[in-house]
């Protein structure tokens, strides 16, 4: 009896021990911030994102450079969802998303209220690598030989790989002797599994002929385990790595709820930028360098704004020409199509599974189970054309949620709402989400107004090419062919040109 009591005693220490460590690791890093900003320093990086995030710190490691991140969101620790992955689909349409919207579809999305397209952007120090589901992904090498050949210099595969290896520190143990991965870098990237779903997947590849690769090593194409960007069970996100966990360095000052409006731009050279902070104007000089690090919709909005893009176009918004350059007029954009399977076990992933007490235990005291993965356990990256399937990048990604993902809380139209009602996500299965990873569609991205406040419009004119709905109908296709998890039912398709 005594030694039950000392047992249950040391396991309920532990397991608050854990809880106040895991909770407390986005909540006492606020010592990075900066109060007062300067008038002038060597570099100003717009945007605190993924990208601005690693920049900044990586400038900030020569002692001689005076950095400064503007970052227009307000910091990690407001929500303590950030840091559990399973919860990233709850951070969309928050205070932390700029919740943006596209012009209505002309060739997709008619599933949707007026053929909308919702973007999510995380507006938060970390930016969308707040928000997202952070699925670890490098991209295929032949992509990156493909912009070198096309004279991006130094962007080769070759040239690429010793930057991923250094910002990584592997924890999954088998690929941790692999030539393409490594310990001991910022980024922890680990494997995201829950339950017994994710061997089901592996089995599913290998009967459709595909290997079991590790997408981020030598061969990307084949079936895997999804690799997720988490520590311990917690999100990883570039902000954390790069700036929080090394804590304050001297010479970079961090200010968030700063949102930049306009470059300064002297004969041609960009040399300062104005923005507001609580409510003031402010200008800020550069004596070296301006990185323009604020995301895909809000970097040519801001370029724009100060007189980088098409010339028409700003004279239209009424904004002086300082050079007339294509910003805004290549917009791609991939898409997921998503398809329900049933299955006729309760392996899956529900509602319950992240709120019940088992759940809750594994994470907070050992960082596993499903509150710790992003949802999805497969990944794949297929060929259509299984001729060339060693040689060029993959055509598609599946991601394979073990979840029925709810398309009742999407903006569906009544109608579609209303056929799909009776698909209640406590029913057994998943969700396989079938993505184009070469959309050959373009669209466009165009200011609205003069206005920074005004959000920009954008129009990815999505499958407006035959071959991306191909490539989708494609992926259909192998979804369909997959019989190792039984009872595989009927899919959905909102994106009705297909
Ligand atoms: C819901 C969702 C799920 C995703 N899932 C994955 C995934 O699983 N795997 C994956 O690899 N990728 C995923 N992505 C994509 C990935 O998150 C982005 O590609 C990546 O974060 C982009 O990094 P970035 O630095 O370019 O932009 P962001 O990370 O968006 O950073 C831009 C930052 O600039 C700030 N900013 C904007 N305008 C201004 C301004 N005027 N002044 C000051 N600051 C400004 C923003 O607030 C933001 O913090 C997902 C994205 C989303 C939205």
């Amino acid at each position: 009896m005594a030694n039950k009591l000392i047992t249950l005693s040391v396991t309920v220490i532990a397991i608050l021990y854990m809880l106040i460590c895991r909770t407390s690791v986005l909540f006492d890093q606020r010592d990075i911030l900066c109060d007062i900003i300067d008038d002038e320093y060597d570099y100003v990086v717009v945007g605190g994102g993924t990208a601005g995030s690693v920049v900044a710190a990586r400038l900030a490691e020569d002692r001689e450079n005076r950095v400064l991140l503007l970052e227009a969101g307000g910091f990690y620790d407001e929500s303590w969802m950030f840091s559990i992955l399973a919860l990233w689909p709850m951070l969309q349409k928050g205070q932390h998303d700029w919740a943006y919207y596209t012009e209505p579809q002309r060739y997709s999305h008619f599933g949707f209220k007026d053929n909308l397209s919702y973007w999510p952007r995380g507006r938060v120090l970390g930016g969308s690598g707040m928000i997202n589901g952070a699925q670890y992904t490098r991209g295929s090498r032949y992509d990156f030989d493909e912009w070198a050949a096309n004279g991006c210099e130094g962007w080769g595969y070759k040239d690429v790989l010793p930057y991923f290896l250094k910002a990584e520190d592997i924890q999954i143990d088998n690929l941790k002797t692999s030539k393409y991965h490594k310990e001991g870098g910022p980024m922890a990237v680990s494997e995201s599994v829950a339950t017994s779903l994710a061997n089901l997947y592996m089995k599913a590849g290998q009967e459709l002929g595909y290997n079991i690769t590790d997408y981020n090593g030598g061969e990307h194409i084949g079936f895997n385990k999804i690799q997720i960007n988490s520590r311990g069970g917690t999100r990883e996100s570039s902000a954390v790595a790069y700036l929080g966990r090394p804590r304050k360095k001297e010479n970079l000052d961090i200010s968030i709820n700063s949102f930049v409006t306009k470059l300064a731009i002297t004969d041609k050279t960009a040399t300062g930028v104005y923005y507001v902070r609580n409510n003031r104007k402010y200008f800020v000089r550069a004596k070296k360098e301006i990185i323009i690090s604020a995301g895909s919709v809000n970097s040519p909005q801001l370029l724009m704004l100060s007189g980088i893009g098409p010339k028409e176009h700003l004279e239209e918004m009424g904004i002086p020409s300082v050079a007339d350059l294509p910003v805004g007029l290549n917009l791609q954009d991939h898409q997921v199509f998503l398809l329900h399977s049933r299955i006729n076990r309760s392996i899956n992933l529900s509602p319950s599974s992240f709120t019940s007490p088992w759940a809750l235990m594994q994470y907070y005291a050992f960082g596993s189970g499903p509150l710790a993965c992003n949802g999805g356990e497969g990944s794949a990256f297929v060929n259509i054309d299984n001729k060339v399937q060693e040689m060029s990048y993959p055509d598609l990604q599946m991601v394979i949620y073990s979840y029925i993902i709810p398309f009742t809380k999407l903006d569906v139209k009544d109608n579609v709402r209303k056929d799909f009602e009776a698909m209640d996500e406590n029913v057994n299965g998943f969700t396989f989400g079938v993505i184009n990873t070469h959309p050959k569609s373009r669209g466009i991205l165009k200011l609205r107004s003069n206005d920074p406040f005004d959000y920009p419009i954008l129009d990815p004119q999505y499958l407006q090419e035959q071959t991306d709905i191909d490539d989708f109908i494609a992926g259909i296709r192998i979804w369909e062919k997959n019989r190792s998890v039984r009872n595989t039912s009927f899919a959905l398709m909102l994106t009705g040109n297909v």
